[in-house]
């Protein structure tokens, strides 16, 4: 592992440094609004600097937002022809590829995410995200359903809900937006979104670029501030139709209840203690290298991390000696450093609470094989860290750390290993790596997750549904399932008689 400590915003523009370095207000119909009085600090997890104050929208101010999102859904935007909606999402995706080294930069700046990985990550998959349903408003066909009363026609029509309040977490701040923005606006839908109060930035910069895109004001509006404040007013207000929730678990079982009361639509994405499967049989250079990357890939903060890993015993000190190695050569760095293979964690608050858990290793039977401290230098770093040798029921094992921590575990045969890893709260996703064609199939049949990938991890496509089971979520993003969440379906029942 090797650190830099030099800070560097080459991909910052002089206007992208003006953008990020300003205070900012709310986006309402079409108008960058002031910061007002009400304000949080937005801070570089890479130095622990300020970089501007963002604005705690009050009350009013989401009512605000909420009101013109609807104006925009009732008139504007509602009323665009399917062709027209799917130019408009084109030229949308087409500005944002456009502006791609400005929108990676804000994230790396606000999440401390490595900025090559931005770049060539986030921003093309959110680019997908406009692509894929761009091609959806022009399909969205109802269905003329046969029944037994003569002389009926009965048919059904999908029509949107009416405004989407949005809410996202802040380690994929313009991916996220992108993932749910994208499928609500094909479906018919205005959106009012609030971005996590640590990545407000990219998503601000994003609702610009719809008005530039030529999308009416209002179809995207963007309220910031934080969850107890924004986040609450967008939740409970009346003119919001559905919640489109993505964060913690323990955030999303308070907005589904909020929306059981108030009979609301909702669907939630949420978190993951994701098992990383590697069998003796598999390409164990492979399927350690994938997990390796994909468990330090953003310091692990990434709900489908596979943070688990689970090996089978004759591949074991393969396996360990792979992804230790992997974890000793990451480039330590600031967000905006294009050497930084690995950034901070994204606040102090997160990087205590990471830590912490690596405190309390030392009263287990877990080994750390390598890293488990902090990193002496400013910013919220820690090192990536291997722990050998947990059981079941550690803590490590159990939680979603959220942090660069990788627990390493060995199993003997697929009947012990299943029970084992289905026992877990959450069911986001899981890896599996052999060259049996029949146990890779049995395996993933037996998963209790929503993905599983067999001989790859971390793919991913707007076209293939995405979401857990059990505590990781209800509903999928991607694919005709994500649109299906911003649509009701109208039945028409006509007497022909
Ligand atoms: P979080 O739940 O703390 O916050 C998420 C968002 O909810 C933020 O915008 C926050 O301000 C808002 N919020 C918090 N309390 C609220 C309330 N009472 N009412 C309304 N809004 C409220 O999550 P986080 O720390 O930002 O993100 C990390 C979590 O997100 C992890 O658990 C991760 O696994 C999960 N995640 C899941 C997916 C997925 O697709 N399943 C993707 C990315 C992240």
């Amino acid at each position: 592992m090797t650190t830099t400590t030099h800070y560097l915003d080459p991909a910052l523009t002089p206007e992208g440094r003006g953008f990020a370095t300003s205070p900012h207000g709310a986006f309402i119909g079409g108008t960058a609004e002031e910061s007002g009085e009400s304000t949080i600090d937005s801070i570089d997890p890479s130095t622990g600097r300020v970089i501007t104050q963002i604005a705690e929208s009050d009350h009013d101010t989401v009512d605000r937002a909420v009101r013109s999102s609807l104006e925009a859904f009732k008139g504007d935007w509602g009323n665009l022809t399917p062709g027209k909606r799917e130019s408009a999402l084109h030229r949308f995706a087409d500005l944002i590829e456009q502006n791609t080294a400005e929108l990676a930069a804000y994230d790396a700046l606000e999440g401390g995410k490595p900025v090559s990985h931005v770049e060539a990550i986030d921003v093309p998959l959110a680019v997908e995200q406009f692509r894929y349903y761009a091609g959806w408003p022009t399909k969205l066909a109802g269905d003329v359903i046969p029944v037994d009363t003569p002389n009926s026609h009965v048919y059904n029509r999908k029509v949107p809900l009416g405004v989407v309040g949005a809410i996202t977490p802040w380690n994929f701040p313009l991916c996220q937006a992108a993932i749910k923005i994208a499928p609500a606006l094909a479906a018919g839908n205005t959106v009012v979104l609030k971005p996590s109060e640590l990545t407000s930035l990219s998503s601000l910069r994003l609702a610009e670029l719809a008005i530039e895109a030529g999308l009416p004001a209002g179809t995207v509006n963007v309220v910031t501030g934080t969850g107890a404040g924004a986040g609450n007013a967008l939740v409970s207000h009346p003119d919001v139709a559905k919640i489109s929730f993505t964060g913690s678990e323990r955030v999303g079982r308070i907005l589904g209840a909020d929306a059981g009361r108030n009979l609301k639509h909702i669907s939630l994405e949420l978190g993951g203690k994701n098992p990383h499967i590697i069998f003796a049989d598999a390409d164990i250079e492979r399927a350690a290298t994938a997990a390796a990357t994909t468990a330090f890939f953003y310091s692990g903060q990434v709900c489908f991390s596979g943070s688990r890993l689970m090996v089978e015993r004759p591949a074991l000190d393969q396996v360990l000696d792979i992804v230790s190695r992997y974890a000793r050569t990451l480039v330590i760095g600031p967000g905006l450093d294009r050497s930084s293979t690995m950034g901070p964690l994204a606040s102090q608050q997160h990087r205590d609470k990471v830590e912490s858990y690596l405190n309390r290793i030392d009263g287990t039977e877990a080994k750390v094989a390598v890293g488990g401290s902090r990193i002496d230098r400013e910013g919220y770093f820690l090192e990536p860290t291997v722990v050998v040798g947990p059981s079941d029921t550690d803590e490590v094992v159990t939680d979603e750390i959220f942090g660069p921590v990788l627990s390493v575990q060995v199993f003997d045969s697929v009947d012990e290993v299943l029970p084992r890893v289905n026992d877990s709260r959450y069911g986001l996703t899981a890896g599996v790596w052999t060259n049996d064609v029949r146990k890779a199939h049995n395996v993933a049949h037996q998963l209790q997750s929503g993905l599983v990938w067999v001989n790859t991890y971390a793919d991913y496509h707007a076209a293939a549904p995405f979401g857990g089971f059990k505590g990781s979520g209800i509903g999928k993003d991607c694919g005709y399932e994500g649109l299906s969440k911003y649509l009701e379906s109208q039945t028409i029942w006509m007497s022909l008689a």
